[in-house]
């Protein structure tokens, strides 16, 4: 349950209780997809609870409407103290942050004139560090860049996701590999991917993926701690058994895989260059 009775969320201008919020259904973004999303953390640290990035997240949320042709006014910096309010109301230190804008009601399949704006938290402490997942390449490839402008952050792309990784779930693997149109491995259903090899990590060059703020966050680990991180596109066969792998996105965090298809990453995870980048992530998150 992502609510209960008590909890709050901002919207259109005030924050209201949850379970009192409602809105129209005659609208593109609950037909057709067309809406803007973030995904964003907040932890708890000495100084207090802190959002993670929140301007990184916010210009994206901004990006995206723009791409889109969704009018959308707040500035980062509105939406970042919006944002701080809201966890405050609710009394939330470790959350994950959901906002998302929205169109009014208007079905027709041109831009919208106007947009809502909501924001909603709940309490979330990471469940993922002890796991390694087992993945499998995805039958289903990333949306086209020609079809979608995919680094926006938009409701309608993760019609995809929900494919990619249900099909992995059903085949008992607890995460999708997704490919882009040319066989490149793009990324998972909701995190970037990196592996591996002699030191090195790889990971897809922008173009067919969400470039995320995680994996820009692993750019600067790997400077500070002097660990070469490359960009390039490649095939799963170059990834299949590297040293290492892992997944990185907001909600994710860093999260080590245990293997592709089967066939398991080699090094123990305590020995790579991967786990000096997610205890760094880590620490990073809670400074
Ligand atoms: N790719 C996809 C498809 C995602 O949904 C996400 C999560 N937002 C990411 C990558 C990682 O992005 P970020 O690090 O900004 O959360």
């Amino acid at each position: 349950m992502y609510y209960d009775n008590e909890t709050l969320i901002y919207f259109n201008g005030q924050f209201v209780k949850a379970k009192e919020a409602s809105t129209d259904l005659y609208g593109q973004s609950l037909h057709y997809g067309y809406s803007v999303f973030e995904g964003i953390k907040s932890y708890k640290t000495e100084q207090g609870t802190k959002i993670f990035k929140a301007k990184e997240h916010y210009d994206r949320l901004k990006r995206s409407a723009e791409l889109m042709h969704i009018p959308f006014e707040y500035t980062t910096q509105k939406l970042t103290d919006l944002t701080y309010e809201l966890l405050e109301l609710n009394n939330f230190s470790d959350a994950y942050i959901r906002p998302l804008v929205f169109c009014s009601p208007n079905m027709s399949l041109s831009k919208s004139k106007e947009s809502s704006l909501t924001l909603l938290a709940w309490e979330w402490s990471n469940g993922y560090l002890a796991n390694k997942m087992r993945i499998m390449t995805s039958s289903f490839q990333r949306p086209n860049p020609k079809a979608f402008l995919v680094e926006a952050k938009v409701g309608g792309h993760y019609v995809n996701s929900i494919l990619a990784c249900q099909e992995a779930k059903d085949k008992g693997y607890d995460e999708a590999l997704v490919l882009d149109e040319k066989g490149n491995v793009a990324e998972s259903s909701g995190a970037n991917v990196f592996y591996e090899k002699d030191g090195v990590l790889f990971t897809p060059s922008k173009g067919n993926i969400l470039p995320g703020i995680t994996r820009e966050t692993v750019f600067e680990i790997g400077k500070e701690l002097q660990i070469p991180v490359k960009e390039s596109f490649f095939k799963p066969e170059e990834m299949r058994g590297a040293d290492a792998a892992f997944f990185c996105g907001t909600a994710a965090e860093i999260v080590a895989l245990d293997s592709l298809d089967d066939v398991p990453f080699t090094k123990d995870w305590k020995d790579t260059a991967s786990n000096k980048i997610q205890q760094a992530y880590q620490k990073l998150v809670r400074v």
